[in-house]
């Protein structure tokens, strides 16, 4: 993938880096396994108590030294500022076709700890969506662990991430996200309301499937098939029955949020081969 020709997103990424927080390696000197699975699962939303089962590990907390300012040239800033203009013009083209306004998210950078509209985040929090202040926040420590940890490395993997975060701005644009809460209030049991939260899910994948559907349009990214592959790994290995198992050695369906990798999988290529929004309709289809 060639990202470096992606268009930029203009000022669209915050860097807060620098910051103090957690040492870049924090999280692996830690060396809780099990935690480690579940800072991943968080970073996608997944309730750590599910992965941990329900366990008291805590995640370090301890400070450190300031560190050097990092300027907002280097690759890793480049790389999130060009996934997330190369989302925004997709986006854009999308909401337009419709008669409607994109109006693009902020990506905020950081390391260790932040604050967001949504509370504060330290790192174990990671790559998420705030749809309180429209911000996507992502901790680059992040991708490091997604390499070492589930064998999910490789940029266009690494992209799948921000644009799946993307697709819940997306969601929250369209109105879906308030619709799910409302649906999750009046849900009649955890199960029910585990359903929409997998539907969400699955559908921020399918939006990402269908990002990667228009880049792989352009001769600038030059996408390649170990790309998708490298994708559609990450996306199995961050399937609720696939991290469950590393976390607590069995599956249990009904306390799934974000689908089984088999279902992450499936939604992430419908719309990518589509790459048709209107395809990813994920609570019909469950
Ligand atoms: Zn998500």
């Amino acid at each position: 993938m060639d990202w470096k020709n992606l268009p930029s997103s203009g000022g669209g990424v915050q860097d807060r880096r620098g910051g103090g927080g957690l040492p870049g390696g924090g999280i692996a000197v830690g060396g809780i396994g099990g935690l480690v699975i579940a800072l991943i699962a968080m970073f996608f939303g997944v309730d750590p108590s599910v992965i941990l089962g329900g366990g008291s590990q805590t995640a370090p907390t301890q400070q450190s030294q300031t560190q050097a300012q990092t300027p907002a040239s280097d690759e890793s800033y480049q790389f999130v500022d060009r996934i997330l203009g190369s989302t925004n013009q997709v986006w854009t083209g999308i909401f337009k076709q419709s008669g409607r306004t994109y109006t693009k998210p902020t990506l905020v950078l950081f390391t260790g700890g932040t604050t967001s509209g949504c509370g504060n985040a330290d790192s174990s929090v990671g790559p998420f969506y705030c749809p309180l202040d429209n911000k996507v926040y992502l901790d680059t420590s992040f991708f490091a662990t997604m390499q070492k940890r589930l064998g999910g490395g490789g940029d266009f993997a690494f992209a799948y991430v921000i644009a799946h975060e993307v697709g819940h701005h997306v969601q929250n644009e369209l109105g879906i996200a308030d619709q799910v809460e409302r649906a999750q209030r009046q849900a009649r049991s955890e199960a029910e309301s585990n359903r929409y939260s997998v539907a969400l899910e699955l559908q921020a994948d399918c939006f990402a499937g269908v990002w990667g559907n228009k880049v792989r349009g352009t001769e600038a990214a030059n996408l390649t098939d170990a790309d998708i592959t490298q994708a559609l790994n990450t996306a199995a290995a961050i399937g609720d029955d696939a991290l469950q198992r590393q976390g607590q050695g069995y599956v249990v369906p009904d306390s799934f949020t974000h689908g089984s990798s088999q279902q992450r999988v499936t939604w992430f290529k419908r719309g990518f081969t589509s790459g048709d929004p209107s395809q990813c309709d994920t609570f019909k289809a469950s």
